[in-house]
């Protein structure tokens, strides 16, 4: 009770002034006013270990000091802050450092376009010129998607809560399996062609799919590369352009720059933001194939998609990727993290916990309930992480990037604690209904 008490006197303003609509502030209740790498301090000088990187957004970690450098020294200099689309140094910077760092050496050709900073802006814009490039209406997506929360990329996306929020009917889209949907051994991308290649099947061509190659919302369920691999020959022969949503999954989450680089298919739009921006500032990109480029100019606009602060940590960040070595880093740190929640998994059979996910974005399934309980435990010793899933049925791993061996064990020790006070419980209630 007391605890309560606080805890609503904490966050009294929030309360009363702020929106009902807010959703983290319910999971972590408290107000945070300082952070580094992978920690958060709250006013009260409490500190947190951080599983959760902003949903993706930090990958590099809170306030990473290269890139705070030169930002400071930027805005000391009063370089340009807001651009709308106008050609500034930072962006030609931006733009360069992008192509020789990330897009030349993978052999990747696309154009270069500044949305809205956000995902969901991105996305609007890929299905937008989807559209316009193929004269197609529909969009293909899979069950439990998730794209973003503008009507478009509303719908197409899974989530019934999330898709009744929209108000008006959300259309010209096609949902589709994903990738182990329909059990272990069914091959959805048979299933979806029979559709396709079928005139009787009721379903108009789609001007495009659209697939993350893992589902960090959706549950961690991630693709198979012969998934992947099948769907990019599935777009090929129906003409449909292939899309990679790499908002969350791109900038290194899953170990490589792009979650779809290691498997060899070439999307022909792909959609960044969240870590893009490097230092957490609002930034995205839609990269296009470039005879796809068939914008007319000012056809998806966006007051804001000159952030010039953000093109400067955006093009700091890149230095990271300047070798091999952050990717195997990151390999390194997954192995760390499978292995652990493996081990906690196998010692407590009851839970029926199932690991899934790759690189840093890992995750256990449970029955519902027990995931949720796990996050708020955790919350009170100090971790914060997410859960995942329509039913919020998996707890979710994904710290910073960069975080150390020590954050990353000690991290893990709250949560393998946490998992196992939360089975006695649930022993107890098995064996005293
Ligand atoms: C977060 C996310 C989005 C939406 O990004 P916003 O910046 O929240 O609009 C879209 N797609 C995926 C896969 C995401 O994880």
């Amino acid at each position: 009770m007391n605890d309560l008490i606080q805890v609503s006197d904490r966050l009294q303003v929030f309360g009363n002034l702020e929106s009902n609509v807010r959703s983290y502030c319910r999971s972590f209740p408290a107000k945070f006013k300082r952070a580094s790498g992978h920690q958060l301090w709250d006013a009260e000088g409490r500190s947190y270990i951080d599983f959760f990187a902003g949903a993706g957004a930090l990958n590099y970690g809170h306030n990473p000091p290269e890139m705070k450098k030169k930002l400071i020294k930027y805005l000391v200099e009063d370089g340009i802050s807001h651009s709308l689309d106008m050609a500034t140094e930072a962006k030609e910077r931006f733009l360069t450092r992008f192509n020789d760092v990330i897009l030349k050496p993978r052999g990747l050709n696309y154009k270069i376009m500044f949305p809205g900073p956000t995902g969901t802006n991105s996305v609007e814009s890929a299905l937008k010129l989807a559209r316009k490039v193929t004269g197609r209406q529909t969009i293909m997506s899979f069950t439990n998607a998730f794209h973003g929360m503008t009507l478009g990329a509303l719908a197409v996306t899974g989530n019934k809560f999330k898709r009744s929020g929209a108000g008006v009917p959300l259309n010209h889209t096609l949902s589709m399996p994903y990738d182990g949907y329909m059990g272990r051994d069914v091959n959805s991308i048979d299933y979806i062609e029979s559709f396709l290649k079928d005139s009787g099947s009721g379903i108009s061509l789609p001007a495009a799919v659209i697939v993350e190659t893992l589902q960090g919302e959706g549950g961690i369920n991630a693709a198979s590369d012969e998934w992947l691999i099948g769907l990019a020959n599935l777009c090929q022969t129906y003409g449909m352009l292939l899309i990679v949503d790499d908002v969350q999954m791109g900038c290194g989450r899953t170990g490589t720059f792009f979650s779809f680089e290691h498997c060899g298919i070439v999307p022909d739009l792909v959609c960044m933001s969240k870590s893009i921006g490097g230092y957490g500032l609002p930034m995205a990109l839609t990269l296009m194939k470039p005879e796809l480029d068939l914008w007319e100019p000012g056809e998806h606009n966006g007051t804001f998609r000159g952030n010039n602060l953000a093109f400067i940590t955006a093009a700091a960040a890149l230095d990271y990727w300047e070798s091999q070595a952050f990717s195997h880093e990151i390999e390194e740190k997954a192995e760390l993290v499978c292995n652990a929640l493996v081990e906690i998994v196998a010692s407590v059979p009851e839970l029926k916990g199932e690991v899934k996910g790759k690189g840093l974005m890992q995750g256990i399934a449970f029955e519902a309930g027990i995931a949720e309980k796990i996050s708020a435990l955790a919350f009170e010793r100090g971790l914060i992480l997410e859960t995942s899933g329509t039913d919020s049925e998996v707890i979710k791993i994904m710290p910073p990037l960069t975080i150390d061996r020590t954050g990353l064990v000690s991290g893990l020790q709250i949560l393998k604690d946490c998992i196992f006070d939360i089975a006695v419980d649930v022993n107890l209630l098995v064996s005293h209904p």
